[in-house]
């Protein structure tokens, strides 16, 4: 199966202008750009179209991670580590505190297989010590 150029050009050139780094998330929304990517398999950690082999973890084209996500076995990261980078980077690159980086990881990674329990688990967690936030489903009164 050809790899399909587009993609991984596109993607290059925006990591290599640091549009966007090479620890982020992909949300599904990033298929509406018009690219096709539905080809490439998806890493299921952070949703980075993996279209050749060597963007897998440890080559295998049978993982469903990508080389960013897992370790030279090709073992998923422990959820605390990617967690940590992705916040590093995204207060880095969206100018967020630290608190609302947290905040924009976890919901990105609500939409990724690999950590949706996790998250909904640590947000279990998180909720019972903070305010839930109050979200009015619609109004009545
Ligand atoms: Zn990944």
């Amino acid at each position: 199966m050809p790899p399909t150029p587009t993609v991984t050009a596109a993607w290059d050139v925006r990591v290599k202008l640091r549009l966007i780094p090479d620890i982020r998330i992909f949300t599904p929304d990033v298929g509406r750009s018009g690219v096709g990517l539905s080809l490439a398999s998806r890493c299921e950690s952070c949703g980075m179209p993996m279209p050749t082999n060597e963007d897998h973890g440890a080559h295998d084209p049978d993982n469903p991670y990508c080389i960013h996500c897992t370790d030279l076995d090709g073992k998923l990261l422990p959820f605390e580590k990617k967690f940590d980078e992705l916040v590093a980077s995204t207060m880095d690159t969206r100018w967020m505190s630290r608190e609302e980086a947290e905040r924009s990881v976890r919901e990105q990674l609500l939409q990724m297989p690999a950590w949706r329990s996790k998250v909904e688990k640590l947000m279990a967690k998180t909720q019972a010590t903070t305010q839930t936030p109050t979200q009015t489903p619609s109004a009545q009164s």
